[in-house]
């Protein structure tokens, strides 16, 4: 759906950027469909001007994406998307401005990886039970790098074999948080997460915090403590967002002193709720996280 057909509320008013900005979005070496080059050229093609790849606990497709993106001159940015388990229930954690050779990152993401693979096979095992047989098998088959399956290559084989109708409608069934073929972990903790960004020289951010269900208590333990971590940034903007929540998330990111960021969360042209850069500008009187950078 393209911003333009999105009400934005009357409290929100976009600061005057010239620029587009998308910190946030996955290639085939996570959960996305676009090689890191093809989705480098989406993003040219579509006006961005300042891009991060940010894939799932995998930082392998950053020299591809930024090899493409500076032959079309367009500013890179290296990131990644870390998983985190706070109070029960998965975060996310972006790191921005990495090094991606930093071996303390390269460790912590490497081990993440693996409890990956370990739960993919439960998850499989569920869904057999459920009615859903050789899914393990199927979401490989759609998981271009095997060291990082996800949820969404099990939700993609679902919707292939015709047992749900689209991505949104297999969370609804099987695999969302409460659902029954998802497998809880523990991926990182918070702090590792945060340590091993700051440790790369980059700068941590929450992704998406609207998509979380934490009472407003457990939410504000989070920030601070994000904060209290060495954590500075929250998403504002991204795809998961409404235009309320443009608006909540600044006040937060007021609140707290983070630096506000902003990204589509794209993985798929047919699975996207926006495109690469089909974002709006950041509302007035956060400071953009990648303020230093351009
Ligand atoms: P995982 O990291 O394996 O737990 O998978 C999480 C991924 O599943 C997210 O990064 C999204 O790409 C995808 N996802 C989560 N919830 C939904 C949803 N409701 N609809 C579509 N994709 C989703
Ligand atoms: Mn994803
Ligand atoms: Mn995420
Ligand atoms: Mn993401």
């Amino acid at each position: 759906m393209s911003v333009a057909h999105l009400a934005l509320p009357r409290a929100y008013q976009p600061e005057n950027s010239l620029i587009k900005v998308d910190l946030h979005s996955h290639s085939t070496i996570s959960d996305g469909v676009l090689t890191p080059a093809q989705l480098a050229a989406r993003a040219h093609a579509n006006g961005v001007s300042l891009w991060a790849l940010t894939d799932h606990d995998e930082v392998s497709g950053l020299a591809q994406a930024r090899a493409e993106a500076e032959s079309l001159g367009m500013a890179f940015v290296s990131g990644v998307e870390i998983s985190v388990t706070w109070a029960k229930q998965s975060v996310h954690v972006l790191g921005l401005g990495i090094d991606e050779f930093d071996s303390g990152l390269l460790a912590g993401l490497a081990g993440i990886r693996e409890g990956r693979s370990i739960r993919a096979r439960e998850m499989a095992d569920r869904l057999t039970s459920m009615g859903v047989p050789d899914s393990y098998e199927g979401a490989l088959a759609f998981a271009a790098n095997p060291s990082l399956v996800s949820r969404t290559h099990f939700a993609r084989f679902l919707v292939e074999r015709g047992y749900c109708k689209n991505m949104q409608a297999v969370f609804d069934k099987y695999l969302g948080e409460n659902k029954p073929a998802n497998v809880r972990v523990q991926w990182s903790t918070l702090a590792e997460a945060v340590s091993w960004i700051i440790g790369a020289g980059g700068r941590a951010a929450i992704a998406h915090p609207g998509r979380y269900s934490f009472s407003p208590l457990q939410a504000d333990a989070l920030f601070e403590q994000f904060k209290e971590l060495g954590g500075t940034g929250i998403e504002v903007i991204t795809g998961s967002h409404t235009p309320d929540q443009y608006v909540e998330y600044a006040k937060v990111a007021q609140h707290y002193g983070f630096m506000a960021s902003c990204g589509s969360d794209f993985h798929s042209p047919k699975e996207a709720r926006l495109d690469l850069g089909d974002l709006p500008s950041l509302p007035s009187g956060v400071k953009p996280i990648w303020h230093d950078w351009i």
